[in-house]
C-alpha cells in the first residue's frame, strides 16, 4: 500500500509563510491499495488539489471516500473535488449516519442552497452512500474496513484498514478519555461514553486494541501536553497520549496528524523533536514521524 497526505492541518485552514513546510490544508489522506485501487480518508480541503491532481493526470476516478465526522475541517473539500463533477466517476461515501440524520443528508446539507451554488444532485459522478456502525466491518476491493467510535464530539469513527497482512489505522481526531471529566462534557454523545467506559479499567484500551499492531498508525496529536490543560474537552489529543497509544498497540509507525491551527512549521519541529526523544527514552520501539502535506509512505 502507498498512502500521500493531501492535507495533515486540523480544525481549520492556515495558509501563511509559518505554514508552508507542513502545510494548511485540512485532513485528507489518499491510500493506494495494489492495482492502484483507491481509498481517500476524509474530505478536508486538502481533497481539491488530490482531485485537481487526478483530473490533471487524466485518471477516471472509483474511489471510496471513508469519512470520519461531519465536522468542517473533513468535509469542506468536497464540493471542491472536481472528480465529483465529472460523468463516469464512482465515489462510495463511507460514514456514520446520526440518529436523526442519514449520512447522505449529512453530506448534502453543507452544499445546501444557504452554503454553496452547487447541489450534490448536481453532481455528474455516480455517488452512492455506505452508513456504518460502530465495529462494523466492510469490504473495501480487497481490503477490510473496521470501524470504531472515538472520543470525539459527535458520533466520530476511525478507520483500520488490513489489506494483504499489512494494516492502516487512521483516527483524525481523539481525545484521551477520561472517567472523572466524561460525564461533564454535553457535546459528547452518551452512546460514545458508554461505549468507553464498558472498555475496561482503562477506558482508552478499546483505542488501543483497535490500533494493536498496526504497520501504520495516523493519530491526533492536537496539542502539546501544557496546551491540552486549558482544552479538556475539545476532542483531541496531546502528543504523550498519542505516543501512549502507538506504545501500547505495538504500532510500527506513527504519524502525529491533525496539527493545531495555532502551530507553526517551527513549533510542528519542536513537538516531532520531543516526542523522538520521548520515544528514545522510554524505549518505544516505533518510528514517529509528523505528517507532512504531499509527502509519501510507502506500506
Ligand atoms: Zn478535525
Amino acid at each position: 500500500m502507498r498512502l500521500k497526505f493531501w492535507g495533515v492541518r486540523g480544525s481549520i485552514p492556515t495558509p501563511g509563510k509559518h505554514t508552508v513546510r507542513y502545510g494548511g490544508n485540512t485532513p485528507c489522506a489518499e491510500l493506494r491499495l495494489d492495482d492502484d485501487e483507491l481509498v481517500i480518508l476524509d474530505a478536508g480541503t486538502g481533497i481539491r488539489n488530490f482531485g485537481d491532481h487526478l483530473i490533471n493526470n487524466g485518471e477516471s476516478v472509483k474511489a471510496f471516500l471513508l469519512i470520519t465526522h461531519p465536522h468542517w475541517d473533513h468535509i469542506q473539500g468536497f464540493p471542491f473535488f472536481k472528480p465529483a463533477f465529472i460523468s463516469g466517476n464512482e465515489l462510495t461515501i463511507v460514514g456514520t449516519d446520526r440518529e436523526d440524520k442519514v449520512l447522505s443528508a449529512i453530506i448534502a446539507e453543507q452544499m445546501n442552497r444557504i452554503y454553496f451554488p452547487i447541489q450534490l444532485q448536481d453532481l455528474k459522478a455516480r455517488i452512492t452512500f455506505i452508513p456504518v456502525k460502530e465495529e462494523q466491518e466492510i469490504p473495501v476491493y480487497g481490503a477490510t474496513a473496521r470501524i470504531m467510535f472515538v472520543n470525539h464530539p459527535g458520533f466520530t469513527v476511525g478507520y483500520r484498514l488490513d489489506y494483504k497482512g499489512k494494516s492502516v489505522v487512521y483516527i483524525s481526531d481523539n481525545e484521551p478519555f477520561d472517567r472523572a471529566v466524561a460525564p461533564s462534557l454535553s457535546n459528547f454523545e452518551d452512546i460514545v461514553k458508554q461505549k468507553f467506559l464498558a472498555s475496561g479499567d482503562d477506558p482508552n484500551q478499546r483505542v488501543f486494541d483497535f490500533c494493536k499492531d498496526a504497520d501504520l498508525l495516523i493519530h491526533d496529536a492536537t496539542y502539546t501536553p501544557e496546551e491540552y490543560i486549558d482544552r479538556v474537552g475539545w476532542g483531541h489529543s496531546h502528543y504523550l497520549f498519542t505516543l501512549r497509544v502507538a506504545a501500547e498497540a505495538n504500532v510500527k509507525r506513527l504519524y502525529l496528524f491533525h496539527h493545531d491551527q495555532n502551530h507553526s512549521d517551527d513549533k510542528v519541529d519542536d513537538i516531532l523533536k520531543k516526542c523522538k526523544k520521548e520515544v528514545k527514552s522510554r524505549g518505544y520501539r516505533f518510528e514517529c514521524e509528523a505528517a507532512i502535506e504531499n509527502s509519501e509512505i510507502v506500506i
